[in-house]
């Protein structure tokens, strides 16, 4: 997406801002009331002083698509809830969003709260933030969840900003303390060698984001319906600084890695890139795609976007197979919730075992072929020890 600045034109005050807004910069150049300066910074009060609103999905959407993630914190969303016995709402922000309304209750929101503004239509943090920050100020919620994405870490920081709120990112683990309504809020912390429960005490919302992947996304439920509380935008166009003018999709031919069912990952073990490409090769027979762990990334032997793990990506395949990885915990962070995991490894105390379904103790490099000559076969209906060509 590319964004320009645009001259900041002088505008008259806001047709909804209600309070005196402080100045967010003493910079002479911003005195103009711009539009994010029409959000009162001010912390969200107390919910024990106020009708609690419960547990908040920012339901991200783009074009009409919404991100996975959004349907997958929905699930864990909805065991919070009940838990705090509080309702579940969605929130959702956009353009002609009308058809999507439908999807929110069916993925478990009992209510949504909605913008419906061509404002709003392509993603841009000052217009979403100052959506999103006026609901927080008009409904409350106790906890907001957002998902992890580009788009929601880049959300997620400005309105914890402007609510003066705290928030955890990157959550491996969600939970809640019944008796005191608190978020536990776990993620790695200190370069992924302990895991960390955090939480926010005194402000609210408790914000979290959660990565994609790493729950599950709950069934979908056709019969399901609630209402809709839509909400205006009420933002005066001239005082946006931000612009859309073009946006330029990331052309990937192979998919992305974090929606793969079968991922074959390599590590270290494998020694050199072209022992790597035997990852490749099981990856390309059995329909996959390949994953890395960090040092075969640094290696070169596969690109970043393929590396699995806290600084990488988090996958929940059906299938992973980790050859020549150790499974250290920033790895086993990104990769630990896949269905099924086959660890080879030549050392049979490898961490990696840990979370194994299966595991195989021998050297990759002689495993990886037989394994290819073996799946692929079956996969593509050859009578086994048939030699394939890849
Ligand atoms: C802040 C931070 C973030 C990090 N983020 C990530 C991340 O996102 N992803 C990530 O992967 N790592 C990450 N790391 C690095 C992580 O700590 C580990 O160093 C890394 O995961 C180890 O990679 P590896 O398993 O490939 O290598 P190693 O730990 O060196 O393990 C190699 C394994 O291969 C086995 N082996 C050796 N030869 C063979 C053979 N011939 N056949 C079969 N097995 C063999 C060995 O027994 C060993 O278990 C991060 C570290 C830090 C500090």
């Amino acid at each position: 997406m590319t964004a320009k600045k645009k001259k900041s034109p002088k505008a008259p005050p806001s047709a909804f801002t209600e309070k005196t807004v402080p100045p967010i910069t003493d910079n002479p150049e911003r005195s103009d009331t711009k539009a994010h300066e029409q959000i009162p910074l001010e912390s969200i009060e107390a919910p024990k002083n106020l009708p609690a609103h419960g547990i908040w999905v920012y339901i991200e959407q783009l074009q009409g698509e919404v991100a996975p993630v959004s349907w997958e914190l929905m699930g864990v969303g909805r065991q919070l809830a009940d838990k705090l016995n509080c309702p579940l709402s969605g929130v959702l922000l956009g353009h002609d969003i009308q058809p999507l309304t439908e999807l929110a209750f069916q993925y478990g929101a009992d209510t949504l709260y909605a913008i419906d503004d061509p404002m709003l239509k392509p993603y841009t943090n000052e217009c979403h933030s100052i959506a999103l920050v006026q609901l927080c100020q008009a409904h409350h919620p106790e906890i907001l969840l957002i998902g992890a994405t580009t788009t929601g870490r880049d959300l997620s920081g400005s309105v914890a900003t402007a609510l003066r709120t705290g928030l955890t990112a990157d959550c491996t683990q969600l939970d809640v303390d019944v008796d005191n309504r608190k978020l536990l809020q776990t993620r790695p912390a200190f370069g992924g060698n302990i895991l960390a429960t955090i939480l926010c005490r005194d402000r609210w919302p408790q914000m979290a984001t959660v990565r994609p992947r790493v729950f599950s996304k709950p069934e979908k439920q056709p019969e399901r319906s609630g209402a809709v509380v839509w909400s205006d935008l009420g933002l005066d166009p001239s005082k946006t600084v931000m612009e859309v003018v073009e946006r330029i999709l990331d052309e990937r031919t192979e998919g992305y890695l974090d929606e793969a069912d079968i991922i074959v990952a390599g590590g270290r073990g494998l020694g050199s890139k072209d022992n790597f490409k035997l990852v490749e090769k099981l990856a390309q027979a059995i329909g996959g795609m390949i994953g890395a762990s960090r040092p075969a990334v640094e290696s070169g032997w596969a690109p970043y976007s393929h590396q699995v793990g806290q600084t990488g990506l988090t996958v929940r395949p059906k299938l992973y197979i980790a050859a020549g990885i150790s499974g250290a915990i920033q790895h086993l962070v990104g990769m630990q919730n896949s269905d099924v995991i086959v660890a080879i490894n030549k050392d049979p105390d490898a961490p990696i075992f840990r979370v194994a379904t299966y595991g195989i103790v021998g050297d990759a490099a002689t495993l990886l072929p037989a394994i290819t000559q073996e799946l692929g076969a079956r996969m593509h209906g050859a009578p086994l020890g048939t030699e394939r060509q890849l």
